[in-house]
């Protein structure tokens, strides 16, 4: 027997995995949990790209980074994310209405080091490595560089080895 957090009724599922006793308290759940996230619809795309990377910003600042923001909107790249002295350059994009493994075409590989998608109720951060997208910068590094397991290293730390970062 389970009980959903969103309902709190209980049900019975032979999956050990399955949270919630429908897709609706799911859905509802993370829509709730994520409110921050779920732009206004009148939202013109200029102030969408503007809130998602101020999104970018204060999540990044929560995992630990500091954050430098551009000057210019013709800059290579939106955001310069420092931790423990090594900046990586951030790109951010704003994701409506796609899969959460959608990377978007015609992107400069040269300009940034990590792309940051915003998508409704989530930011995710992605790297191109070995001629694959992977997720960096994810939940389990924010613990790492919180002190939450005892240590406080780089949230970078593992995916940067014998790497030279390039600052624009
Ligand atoms: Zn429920």
């Amino acid at each position: 027997m389970m009980i959903c957090p969103k309902c709190n009724k209980e049900f019975i599922t032979t999956n050990s995995t399955k949270k919630f006793c429908s897709s609706y308290c799911r859905r509802t759940y993370y829509r709730q949990k994520y409110k921050v996230f779920n732009f206004a619809p009148n939202v013109n795309a200029g102030t969408k790209g503007a809130i998602s990377e101020l999104l970018v910003c204060a999540d990044l600042l929560i995992k630990g980074f500091n954050i430098f923001r551009a000057s210019s909107p013709s800059c290579p790249c939106d955001l310069v994310a420092i931790n423990n002295g090594k900046p990586y350059r951030v790109e951010v994009k704003t994701i409506t209405g796609c899969l959460k493994t959608y990377i978007p075409p015609n992107l400069d590989l040269e300009k940034f080091d990590v792309l940051a998608l915003v998508y409704s109720d989530e930011i995710k951060y992605w790297r191109y490595e070995s001629d694959k997208w992977e997720n960096v910068f994810t939940e389990a590094d924010e613990h790492k560089i919180k002190g939450f397991n005892g240590t406080s290293q780089s949230p970078m730390e593992g995916i940067e080895e014998n790497e030279e970062v390039n600052v624009p």
